[in-house]
């Protein structure tokens, strides 16, 4: 038996394997992503026995001890079906039910086993039998916790399982998009292939300081910069944090850098170290436009001239609205010409308000805390409307100011130590733009 002696001390590598924290792949959060080789192992031995552990490759199983059991484990992938619990799914694929539920019981202590996804691969590792294709008793089984997490269970030698977690393999790579604005920032991100998701992040980052819909001219530019993880095959993923934001509007340039300001704390800076968020959103409804500004005007429905208080954003019925700043809500419900509404207040004598909603979101209540950007209700034309509109107002000290004219303070600026530490992150992200600025040159020849 000369594959015996490597082949023993598997099962107990198997263990320790799932205890081992996963090969690090730099998370998306933490500082500089840079493009991520295979993780180094502890040894040239350890690595030829992990790489026969390998996902790929069948896990090891004891019954490859039994004497007249000479054949290789199997895998079998099986997608869970509606309604499919997993001790299901292993008795219909023949395993026994003792089995099923140890293993099911041990898969608990990693992954809620009540919010598996219709659809998902359940990868089982079955113990060769006699004769090839036959089910043999379940020896591990594994499947995606999320984009970036597997998790499994495997046997041990004394026949209970022992549940592993770890960091998919996945390929990370610096991905820049950049471009000229044609209609709007986030439809030309999106034609420019930045993911749909990320372009709502970047919307919310620039509303802090822009107006999206006066400020912007066709002919503005942006930069953005995040990672994208690819599987094996080359299918995304999953993609990063915006690590970098530009926007050349007219003659001012803004750049935003994610960066970790205390631990676990990442917030977005400009180049100097100034705290990108501000008190209050300049937006506080996603993708919308100006249909009306604050000032005197021919009221649209009662006819006569009168002051306007608020700003109107034009949006479809049931555009979420975000609270756009921090603060507790002082008052919700219906108010008249106004309809739904909700106000809320601020630090610094600020108050925001918001009207004609068609319904309101959970959290809102009157007394409620909420935070800056969070969804407090829907766009309606409830009250006195023409049609669906937010209108908006920001109140000083109880009375309607112009919230475009409003000079509202920044976030936080960074000293010292953080602001060294900015500054190095700041260059290498510089760096790698440049770097990805070159590259795309050389594709284009
Ligand atoms: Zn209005």
């Amino acid at each position: 038996m000369p594959c015996r002696r490597i082949l023993r001390p598997f099962p107990i590598l198997a263990a320790a394997l799932a205890l081992i924290p996963a090969a690090p792949l730099p998370a998306a959060e933490t500082g500089p992503p840079l493009p991520v080789p295979a993780p180094p192992m502890p040894g040239p031995d350890w690595e030829s026995q992990f790489a026969m552990l390998q996902p790929e490759l069948p896990m090891p199983s004891r019954t490859v001890f039994e004497p007249g059991m000479g054949a290789a484990p199997v895998e079998r992938a099986l997608e869970i079906r509606k309604g499919q619990s997993l001790i299901a799914l292993l008795t219909r694929a023949g395993i026994h039910a003792g089995d099923a539920h140890g293993a099911a019981r041990e898969l608990a202590k990693v992954m809620d086993l009540r919010r598996l996804r219709v659809g998902e691969t359940v990868t089982l590792t079955l113990a060769g039998g006699r004769k090839p294709g036959v089910s043999g008793a379940l020896s591990g089984l594994r499947m995606k916790k999320d984009a970036h997490t597997e998790v499994g269970v495997g046997r041990l030698i004394d026949g209970s399982f022992q549940s592993f977690e770890r960091q998919r393999r996945l390929l990370q790579t610096p991905v820049s998009v950049r471009g000229e604005i044609a209609s709007s920032l986030y439809a030309d991100g999106v034609r420019h292939g930045a993911p749909a998701a990320l372009m709502l992040d970047v919307f919310r980052l620039f509303s802090y300081s822009v107006d999206l819909q006066r400020d912007i001219q066709p002919g503005d530019r942006f930069e953005l910069l995040f990672d994208r993880y690819s599987e094996a095959d080359g299918t995304v993923a999953d993609y990063g944090e915006i690590q970098y934001a530009a926007l050349q509007n007219g003659g001012q340039r803004m750049q935003f850098y994610r960066f970790e300001s205390e631990p676990g704390v990442f917030e977005y800076f400009d180049a100097e170290g100034e705290g990108v968020r501000r008190a209050l959103l300049a937006t506080p409804v996603d993708s919308a436009r100006i249909t009306s500004s604050f000032g005197k005007r021919r009221h649209p429905i009662l006819g006569y001239s009168r002051m306007h208080r608020g700003v109107d954003f034009g949006a479809p019925t049931g555009t979420p609205i975000r609270a756009a700043g921090d603060g507790t809500v002082v008052s919700r419900g219906w108010k008249g010409a106004y309809g739904r509404y909700i106000r809320i207040r601020h630090r610094g004598g600020y108050q925001t308000a918001y009207a004609h909603l068609s319904r309101y979101a959970k959290g809102s209540r009157q007394g409620r805390r909420v935070k800056q950007g969070q969804v407090i209700g829907y766009v309606g034309s409830s009250g006195l409307s023409t049609g669906p509109h937010l209108h908006y107002e920001v109140l000083v000290n109880g009375r309607q100011v112009n919230p475009v004219k409003l000079k509202l303070p920044s976030g936080k600026s960074l000293k010292g130590e953080a602001l060294a530490g900015f500054r190095l992150h700041r260059d290498e992200i510089d760096r790698k733009l440049d770097e990805l600025a070159v590259g795309a040159l050389a594709d284009a020849g």
